[in-house]
């Protein structure tokens, strides 16, 4: 399979080098030049099969020319054996034809194990072939850092460096990035906010010189297309679950950087019947404001208490806006090119029609959000996270039929986010028990001005490529 760049002027890839690239040499992001697509028949047959085998049916194709199949069984095998319930993605049931799909059962309990265990491995694979060594320099709001950490611990050839904002992200997910021990392994707690340490990996990645040649920088947030691929898997398998191909599924997905979402517009394209798809935003809702009125305009960045959705623009809504412009790169360049001069968007009337029958959307702010989880505690007993709980709320102000099943994606254990457990009136839970005794472990990070140059010097003086 081929990938092609958003805006049309880096050379067409193939999965290897995807993998590696991050962001295309023109700016854009790599998609694959044509999805596979599959019949009813086809999706019926998966019925049944366990979750690493759905995977490898799916993932198959998108990496055919880089990886042999029975190489990619074992990497997806030992990938979700990690996880921490038998069903790899369960689905458990809140209210009438309402669902949670708990996408926390993953070493570091947040949606972003899928994807991120998973690429660790893939790049580890690859590089192992190549005999090359890669840097990872990466931003986080807390599940991020600690999902690739886990994902790239044992990576023998990979040196990996996340910032995450200084005294912004929950003990939890603190503790989950620092207190993983190894040589390759750097936490830097950058004094700054999230867009501050995303601006750097940005720059980083505009001008690699610091690395001096001897590395690759590989990138781990979700413009990396490894990672949507690994999250398509999920809905094949709720949907499947639930009933597809016979019969349709919606599913509200709580959204900041539009990857998980556009995961699930990736299956549906892929043939699955998604009756509807909700972009669940939080008080951070450049993404429902372009829904509701075709007005993506950068604003001034809000903390709430769903952290990790807290963004000021959405990385992958290019790679909408790409189909929306029927795939012409020379627009996107422009659009983009222009919004990042005016930090403002809007696109044609009849392509922003289009996208409004792709998608509904609902802004939650924090008040709701902490409602929301009384409110489905009180009703079934179900404690959800707070991006969680932005999902439900969004799914049921934006469901349009009731006989069709709503899945909700659960993208966090609630123990990462007490705050909000705690101000809806409830006890936070505990632990689970394979992370019992977080609260023991020593952590590790160092402290760093948000200035790119320490950043820069503090990785060469770290990393064992360099
Ligand atoms: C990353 C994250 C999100 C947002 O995911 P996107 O891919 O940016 O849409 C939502 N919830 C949790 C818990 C996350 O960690």
């Amino acid at each position: 399979m081929k990938y092609i760049s958003t805006r049309g002027q880096a050379p067409a890839l193939n999965f290897e080098d995807v993998l590696l690239t991050g962001l295309a040499a023109d700016g854009g992001l790599y998609i694959p030049e044509c999805l596979p697509r599959y019949t009813p028949e086809e999706i019926a047959s998966w019925a049944g099969l366990s979750y690493a085998e759905l995977a490898n049916k799916i993932i198959a194709p998108f990496v055919a020319d880089s990886i042999p199949a029975d190489d990619l069984e074992t990497i997806i095998n030992e990938t979700y054996a990690e996880f921490s319930h038998a069903a790899v993605a369960p689905l458990n049931q809140i209210s009438s034809n309402e669902w949670v799909l708990e996408l926390f059962h993953g070493p570091t309990l947040a949606f972003k194990d899928f994807a991120l265990q998973l690429l660790g491995r893939l790049l580890d694979y690859i590089l192992e072939k190549r005999q090359e060594r890669a840097v990872i320099v990466g931003a986080t709001s807390g599940d991020t850092g600690s999902a690739a950490i886990e994902g790239c611990r044992r990576c023998d050839n990979v040196d990996i460096f996340i910032m995450h904002p200084h005294n912004r992200v929950s003990d939890v997910q603190r503790k989950q990035m620092t207190t993983i021990a190894g040589d390759n392994i750097h936490n830097l707690a950058v004094e700054g906010n999230f867009d501050d340490c995303q601006a750097m990996v940005k720059e980083s990645f505009a001008d690699q010189s610091f690395l001096e040649g001897k590395a690759r920088l590989v990138a781990v947030n979700s413009i990396n297309w490894a990672r949507i691929m690994a999250q398509v898997v999920y809905y094949f398998s709720s949907a499947i679950s639930l009933g597809a191909p016979h019969r349709s599924v919606a599913f509200s997905v709580p959204t900041g950087n539009f990857g998980d979402i556009f995961a699930g517009y990736i299956a549906r394209n892929m043939g699955l019947p998604i009756s509807q798809l909700i972009v669940a935003t939080n008080s951070n809702d450049i993404l429902h404001r372009f829904m509701e009125s075709n007005n993506y305009d950068k604003t001034t960045l809000e903390h709430t208490l769903s952290p990790s959705m807290d963004i000021m623009v959405s990385s992958n809504f290019e790679r909408l806006l790409f189909d929306l412009y029927g795939r012409d790169g020379n627009a996107i360049r422009e659009l983009m090119d222009d919004f990042n001069v005016t930090g403002k968007l809007s696109i044609d009337a009849h392509r922003w029609e289009f996208a409004r029958g792709l998608f509904d959307s609902a802004r939650v702010d924090d008040e709701q959000t902490c409602e929301t989880i009384k409110q489905v505690f009180a009703e079934s007993e179900y404690l959800l996270d707070p991006h969680t709980a932005i999902g439900v709320q969004a799914a049921r102000q934006c469901r349009r039929d009731a006989a069709t099943p709503m899945v909700i994606l659960a993208t966090a254990h609630p123990v990462k986010f007490p705050e909000p457990v705690i101000k809806a009136g409830l006890q936070a839970p505990d632990l689970p028990y394979h992370l019992r005794d977080l609260n023991e472990r020593e952590e590790r990070m160092t402290v760093v001005k948000n200035d790119k140059a320490t950043v820069h010097a503090y990785i060469r003086e770290h990393s064992r490529a360099l």
